[in-house]
């Protein structure tokens, strides 16, 4: 079992946004009872293992904003032209390593694959609300998590292509 936990993630910074809580109403009905179709209005989420997880990106007022900086209309965050060269790209998450160890110290995390994934959701994270205060927890949508597991699969021992060192 994975120790990632992309809901988990408190990203850093100034206290100002500490108000500005983001994220989806809390559900009247449990999604993980419902279909995702219930609530998936992009077409690329699934099932989470946690209620707080099953958020839609479409329903994420900050990952909106991204969607519509762009010069031709998307409809899932996945198909963002900047999804790749932020959080997919295996150089910009060995730079932001040496940002984030330098300023926390380092990673621990298991898996190579699970510290890519990891910086990736901090990456998302930064490049969508910014930086916010500790404390503040953001939910990744289901669709984007989806993704930068299939770019860093947590599969032990499976080969995954070559990968810069992070260290
Ligand atoms: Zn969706
Ligand atoms: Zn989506």
């Amino acid at each position: 079992m994975a120790s990632v936990q992309p809901y988990m993630y408190e990203p850093e910074s100034d206290p100002e946004s500490e108000k500005d809580r983001d994220g989806p109403d809390p559900p009247s009905q449990t999604r993980l009872e419902q279909a995702v179709s219930e609530w998936c209005t992009c077409g690329n989420c699934a099932v989470m293992p946690t209620e707080v997880e099953n958020v839609c990106c479409r329903e994420i007022r900050k990952v909106v904003t991204r969607m519509k900086q762009v010069p031709e209309p998307i409809v899932c965050m996945v198909d963002h032209p900047g999804l790749e060269p932020n959080c997919l790209n295996p150089y910009t998450l060995q730079n932001l390593h040496n940002i984030y160890r330098f300023d926390y110290g380092p990673l621990r995390r298991r898996t190579e694959e699970e510290r890519f994934q990891h910086l990736a959701y901090r990456s998302f994270v930064s490049w969508c609300w910014g930086f916010l205060g500790r404390g503040i927890r953001v939910v990744i949508p289901s669709c984007v998590v989806r993704r930068i597991r299939q770019e860093f699969p947590d599969l032990a021992g499976q080969y995954v292509g070559f990968r810069p060192p992070l260290d």
